[in-house]
């Protein structure tokens, strides 16, 4: 019985995401379930109130940081076998637009990786708890090792 019919692996690309991608693919395999994988280039210009942007939107920075999310995007989904049509590549805040892209398309599963911080970084929030506090289906959260 399959329990999943859509899995999002959200990667952030750091050296951990092979262990999420890991568990997300073989869940998806088990499920016999459509795979997704998304980036979020966390590209958000900070502004003061009174005195406008501190640091100005950058064109050529955002289309450069694009660009190469691009290609890692396309190798890491090669690598896992994800068609074209289920990678997605967007800017803005992670969280955000990672339980807006698991709504639009159906998935009923998102799976990220979690450092299992504590202490003031718990309450700032982490990807993953905005993740599992925002999204309307089910979100595991992958221990990820040396925390
Ligand atoms: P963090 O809370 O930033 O340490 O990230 C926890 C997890 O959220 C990561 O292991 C990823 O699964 C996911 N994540 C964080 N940042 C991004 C991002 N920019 N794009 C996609 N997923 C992300």
């Amino acid at each position: 019985m399959s329990l999943y019919k859509h899995i999002l692996f959200a990667t952030d690309f750091t050296e951990h995401s092979n262990e999420v991608a890991t568990k997300a693919k073989q869940l998806a395999t088990i499920n016999n379930a459509e795979l997704s994988i998304v980036h979020i280039v966390d590209y958000i210009p900070i502004t003061d109130a009174a005195y406008g942007p501190i640091i100005p939107y950058d064109g050529d920075l955002i289309e450069q940081l694009m660009s190469s999310a691009k290609e890692r995007l396309a190798k890491l989904a090669n690598d896992l076998g994800v068609a074209k049509k289920n990678q997605w590549l967007e800017t803005g805040s992670p969280k955000l637009e990672l339980v807006r892209i698991a709504k639009e398309n159906k998935v009923d599963l998102i799976v990220v990786g979690s450092h299992g911080r504590h202490g003031l970084a718990l309450l700032l929030g982490s990807t993953a708890n905005g993740v599992l506090h925002h999204a309307k289906c089910d979100v595991l959260a992958v221990r990820l090792k040396n925390d």
